[in-house]
């Protein structure tokens, strides 16, 4: 008998079993019964499906569907949901809603190409590793004339669209996951709607250009994705009054400038150089002195040049297109790629030891003769920039000469700033060409991609600031899906049973917190000139270690207890990651060359300055420590980017990598489920399926739906008319509740009227 399967929502806004509501995780008692399909969960953690034979005691009888006998406790086993519930759309009609029926829905589907579905509003997008039939434009249309339904990346797109021509509220598609989820890919099926719908002034075509561009000097293959973004991107899409696309507006997070100067075997640096030693046409080629990738000391640090499938000559004149397309002039092009080459030159340079103190000067070659010629400044200079620094002592200016190690540190940290400025300066260039005339409010929508939680054997500087980015999007999450929604409730006087839901309010005190926070102590000891990665994790445990978030541990390592789990930190390297200063000698350099870039690069650098962003009173310490720490400016951008997050509709996505090899078809459950607790995707489906996601005021309503009424109840209030509305299309009384301002409704109920409406319209 399985008479409490019931596959519809029960109308008290409870989950119809036990079950449903324990936590993930939770193995709650299972009261069993005969003849029950069960999950299993077998020794190597996967979970079968079982059906139970017979009972006594506490201890079930099960088979297996190849024939196979167990005798297994009871409360080891969790419900499983009938067959008509196999693969639906949406989690929230699962009867059960434990691990193993969430899993295995979600594989049903995606060993069926459906690889999206919906959790409540979220989507759940995996990772399909293959080409699947999904996309262009017969989908495109088919979600725009609503003749296709199923949960997908357009029908995201399609629903902001139309909540933001009908509220006039900005929107956003917030896209989250882990490395290699999809995200990228995810955001540029968005984009593509938004360009198909709103297309039509030409700038769409440019706004889908900009994706090679970002891709060629932001993306690098890594040993988790091919083609992993190490930046995070919001573009913010603008329409005009008649929903069409006006302008964009670009702006990055966080490039990890580390891979410009060294990398991991099996991995690559970024796809930019290896496309330009690829792709240049040959006048470009001797202009630049260029050699092939295995000529380059940067390139050679790992043996992994090439990506299968990918031809990187191809991808030189996809991405010499897109910058036509976004009118970055043939000059500025070659002026790109001459800093493209300078950097790899730069890595080529060696130096030689020219006295007993070990100091050492650059070997005047073909390679430092080259970055010279290339950055457009005299070789003695380059060579007294990478050699010595000017100091200040007192009146006085003194000239120390550098050893080895600080000679190689002042090569690579100006490799690595022009590579991040030239970076910047084609966002900015990207950003002009598709400039928003004038701005208006209420008529954009954002994508935002932006690197999921991290947790790996090593943690360090940059998983600290992504996990911390992380924290503050999931506060963001909470807060929409959540508390909001509850709020809502309690305000309107609607009788909603509380659901409980993790806070990491604490978990972001922990960074933010002053004078006692990470970010504080981090910046604080990045302003010592003693400071070690040794004192700060030192300082760390003495101030923090009281906190619930934080735990020292031995030598120079601490754990944060992030939402998605408990993350330990190596500090090594942290103040130099966090100071990333380019010395004076160096900016000057750049400021000195006859080429155009590198004069911008350090005006640049010289405007970001604390005495320029901060004020002329913000006490600074010297040239050098003027520059803003890499974590200040990171949580200015961080606090900026939610403030512009909060003033829109959100769409949330959740992208879900199915195996760690980019292979499609493999499906590990512990790794899907991991990541779906990582972002709350059972607590989400939880509280929508027991709450009333749509609402609308009684104004609203009356107003939107008040034509409808076949008997005339003008002039009466809104609450009236909406009350007659309701009755005249026998809205179920368990489906909707009335509040003091506005009519809370289950999903699917405004659907009826909807359509009605679009029909007499
Ligand atoms: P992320 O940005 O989350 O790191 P990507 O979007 O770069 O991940 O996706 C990694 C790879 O997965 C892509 O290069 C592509 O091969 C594959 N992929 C992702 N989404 C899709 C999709 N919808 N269809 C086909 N392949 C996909
Ligand atoms: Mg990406």
């Amino acid at each position: 008998d399985d008479e409490d399967v019931n596959p519809s929502v029960s109308p008290q806004g409870s989950v119809p079993s036990s079950w449903g509501e324990t936590k993930w995780g939770d193995t709650a008692s299972y009261n069993a019964k005969k003849k029950l399909q069960s999950w299993y969960q077998s020794s190597d953690g996967n979970w079968e499906l079982a059906k139970i034979l017979s009972i006594s005691g506490n201890e079930s009888l099960i088979s297996f569907s190849e024939g196979k006998v167990l005798k297994v406790k009871s409360d080891s086993l969790l419900p499983a949901n009938p067959e008509i519930l196999d693969g639906v759309d949406d989690l929230m009609q699962l009867s059960y809603l434990n691990e193993p029926s969430v899993l295995y829905n979600l594989q049903y589907r995606y060993d069926r190409d459906m690889i999206y579905s919906k959790a409540g509003p979220v989507l759940v997008a995996i990772n399909p590793f293959k080409k699947i039939p999904l996309y262009g434009s017969e989908y495109i249309e088919g979600y725009k004339s609503k003749s296709r339904d199923s949960p997908h990346v357009y029908a995201i797109a399609d629903t902001a669209i139309r909540e933001m021509i009908r509220d006039e509220v900005n929107q956003s598609i917030v896209i989250s996951g882990e490395s290699g989820a999809g995200k990228t890919e995810t955001a540029k099926i968005a984009m593509q709607y938004l360009a198909a719908l709103g297309g039509g002034s030409g700038i769409e075509y440019e706004i889908l250009k900009t994706n090679p561009i970002l891709e060629a000097f932001g993306n690098a293959k890594t040993s988790r994705n091919n083609n992993s973004s190490r930046f995070g991107k919001l573009i913010e899409i603008h329409f005009s009054e008649t929903g069409k696309i006006s302008g964009a507006k670009i702006q990055t997070f966080l490039l990890e400038k580390s891979r410009v100067v060294q990398c991991t075997e099996g991995e690559r640096s970024y796809h930019s150089f290896y496309q330009l030693c690829a792709g240049a046409p040959p006048h470009l080629r001797e202009k630049l002195n260029l050699k092939s990738v295995h000529e380059y000391k940067y390139l050679q640090q790992s043996t992994c040049y090439s990506i299968q499938g990918v031809d990187d000559a191809e991808e030189f004149h996809i991405v010499v297109e897109a910058l036509d397309a976004v009118h970055v002039s043939k000059e500025n092009q070659e002026n790109a790629f001459a800093m493209l080459a300078a950097v790899l030159w730069l890595g080529n340079v060696t130096f030689s030891i020219v006295d007993n103190e070990n100091h050492v000067e650059p070997v005047i070659d073909e390679a430092l003769l080259n970055v010279a010629e290339l950055i457009g400044c005299e070789a003695d200079n380059l060579k007294l920039a990478l050699s010595t620094r000017n100091m200040k002592v007192g009146n006085d200016n003194i000239v120390q000469k550098l050893t080895l190690a600080q000679a190689i540190d002042t090569r690579d940290a100006l490799a690595k700033s022009i590579y991040s400025c030239l970076f910047d300066w084609l966002v900015e260039q990207i950003n002009k060409s598709l400039a928003v005339g004038k701005r208006r409010t209420g008529r954009s929508i954002s994508i935002l991609d932006i690197y999921g939680f991290e947790s790996f054997d090593v943690n360090s500087f940059e998983q600290f600031c992504i996990n911390y980015a992380n924290e503050r999007l999931q506060q963001h999450f909470n807060r929409h899906l959540f508390k909001l929604e509850q709020e809502e409730y309690i305000q309107d006087g609607i009788d909603w049973a509380k659901v409980e839901f993790e806070d990491n309010q604490d978990c972001l005190n922990l960074y933010e917190k002053k004078p006692l926070g990470l970010l504080t102590l981090l910046d604080e000891e990045s302003t010592f000139p003693n400071g070690t990665d040794i004192t700060f994790a030192a300082k760390l445990k003495q101030h923090l270690k009281s906190n619930s978030c934080f735990r020292g541990e031995r030598g120079k390592a601490f754990t944060v207890h992030h939402y998605a789990g408990e993350v330990m930190y190596d500090t090594t390297g942290f103040l130099e990651k966090n100071r990333d200063l380019l010395h004076l000698d160096s900016i000057q350099l750049l400021s000195s060359c006859t080429c155009e870039l590198p004069q911008a690069f350090a005006s640049n650098m010289l405007s970001m300055t604390e005495k320029n962003v901060l004020g002329p009173l913000h006490k600074s310490g010297g040239a050098d420590s003027q520059k803003l720490s890499v974590v200040t400016k990171f949580k200015g951008q961080l606090f900026q980017l939610m403030q512009r997050l909060e003033s829109t509709t959100p769409h949330f996505i959740r992208c879900i990598k199915p195996n760690n090899s980019q292979s499609p078809g493999i499906y590990h459950q512990g790794l899907v489920l991991q990541q779906l607790r990582c972002c709350g995707v059972l607590e989400v489906v939880r509280i929508s399926r027991s709450g009333f996601p749509t609402r609308m005021t009684h104004q609203k309503f009356a107003r939107r739906y008040g034509f409808l009424l076949l008997e005339h109840v003008a002039l009466q209030d809104p609450l009236s008319v909406s009350v007659a509305i309701l009755h005249q299309f026998d809205i179920l009384p368990e489906m909707y509740q009335i509040g003091y301002t506005k009519l809370f409704f289950r999903t699917g109920q405004i659907g009826k009227l909807e359509d009605t409406r679009n029909r007499t319209l």
